[in-house]
């Protein structure tokens, strides 16, 4: 711990001198500085304090510095702070099962990894060593992460520079408000999504296909809520083909969405389940692959080819099992519904009919969207330079603000209580006006 730097110039020259950031042109970058923070609350050095409508980058789901969770790392530390991946580990397992009790019926494995992004990895391998074929079908509208096959299964400009991975193949899933189905109805735009998929599933051979990756709710790409029937026959499609079903819930899952999962919404079982932020509101970094029955077993015999060294890492492991008590104990879950449901939603649509700039208002929990438009007709996208205008409002106003392309995404902490929804509606309230 640095504890002799205590200005905001001094933490910022020290990063500018030495710190290669992530998707940044590193010449022109001014990082915000952040000395601390405590529930939904961080603050710097020179005495300015935001409220986090972002949960960083929509991880820190029970907030910062929640004392279970440190005392929890601490007490690990204490105990053993590091163990090799093949070894038997106490609390390792125990974070297994206690992750596995939130899982649908027939899952008794979890695969630890780093982060999202490995465990999107492993699961799409698992996906092609278990059907022994080769592609993996995922949405252009996505995010899987940074890595060898995920950032090629993502949809996003960011695969572009990318693309070294082979065996990739996207579709367009249902989103409303742009459809690409010329839809006009939820029921529409999710048969219509659905035909696209199966037509293009045979146009590139269904027996080539090992794998149907999707986030159950897709997070960066809009927080675009499927519609009704959607995943239910992304379910049967997959089931018809033989293709291995993934949902990815790095993002959605463990609470986000006012569920412990975001596929309970639906009820629809994936053969693969990968998870990391909110599992342990990434106090330290973890997730990994939930695998159901038929998936693990088949790998009794045969060797699962791929490993990590810190897979399982006690530290994360405890930082998971605080995080999970400390979410059952407080009913953080069924906080973010609530809240979701009688303070998000109501006060965003309030917001939506005081101002013309908003387009849309979606979402659900702790996970919502508004989609900023030049013309309400149209649907024409705010323009960049108006965003950071709003930006620089919002952050002005003392919000720490999600901005991504032209929406504002409200994913606050999920424990954010009813006066801060009140209090960050108000600065949005204000910064739309001057805008
Ligand atoms: N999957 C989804 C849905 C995500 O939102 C992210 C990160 O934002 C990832 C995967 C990648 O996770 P990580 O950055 O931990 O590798």
């Amino acid at each position: 711990v640095i504890r002799d730097v205590s200005t905001n110039a001094e933490v910022k020259a020290l990063d500018r001198a030495h710190v290669f950031h992530s998707w940044s042109a590193q010449g022109a970058l001014d990082p915000m500085v952040i000395a601390g923070g405590r529930g939904c609350e961080v603050w710097d050095f020179d005495g300015n304090r935001w409220l986090d409508f972002s949960s960083q980058l929509v991880n820190v789901n029970i907030g910062y510095q929640h004392p279970a969770v440190v005392a929890g790392i601490k007490e690990q530390a204490d105990l053993l702070t590091t163990i090799g991946p093949s070894t038997a580990n106490a609390t390792r397992s125990e974070a297994a099962r206690r992750i596995l009790q939130h899982a649908p019926a027939g899952f008794s494995k979890i695969f630890f990894t780093n982060g999202g992004a490995d465990a999107n990895e492993n699961a799409m391998r698992m996906a092609r060593l278990f059907t022994g074929r080769d592609k993996i079908v995922s949405h252009y509208r996505s995010y899987h992460g940074n890595t060898g096959a995920a950032i090629v299964a993502t949809g996003d400009w960011r695969r572009m520079p990318n693309e070294y991975a082979r065996g990739h193949v996207h579709v367009f899933g249902p989103y409303l408000y742009r459809s690409e189905f010329w839809a006009t109805t939820p029921q529409e735009e999710s048969a219509r999504a659905l035909h696209h998929l199966e037509r293009v599933i045979q146009a590139e051979g269904a027996d080539t296909i090992a794998g149907i990756l999707l986030e159950t709710v897709p997070g960066t790409a809009g927080i675009l809520v499927p519609p009704p029937g959607y995943l239910a026959g992304v379910r049967e499609l997959a089931d018809r083909y033989g293709i291995v079903l993934i949902l990815d819930e790095v993002m959605a899952g463990f609470g986000r969405t006012g569920h412990w999962l975001a596929l309970d919404h639906d009820g629809v079982v994936p053969d693969l389940i990968t998870f990391a932020k909110g599992v342990n509101s990434g106090y330290v970094p973890v997730g990994g692959v939930m695998i159901s029955d038929p998936i693990a077993h088949h790998f009794d015999e045969r060797v699962f080819p791929g490993g990590l060294t810190y897979s399982g890492h006690p530290l994360a492991a405890a930082s998971i099992l605080a995080t999970l008590d400390a979410m059952e104990d407080e009913g953080i879950v069924d906080h973010a519904a609530q809240i979701g449901r009688d303070h998000l939603g109501p006060g965003l649509a309030t917001l939506q009919r005081t101002h013309d700039v908003i387009g849309e208002v979606r979402g659900l929990g702790a996970f919502w969207a508004v989609e900023l438009v030049a013309d309400r007709a149209t649907r024409a996208p705010l323009p960049a330079p108006d965003m950071g205008r709003l930006k620089k409002a919002l952050l002005d106003g003392g919000l720490l603000p999600f901005v991504q392309d032209n929406r504002l995404h409200i994913v606050p902490p999920l424990v954010i209580t009813p006066a801060e929804v009140d209090r960050g509606l108000g600065i949005i309230d204000t910064a739309l006006g001057a805008l």
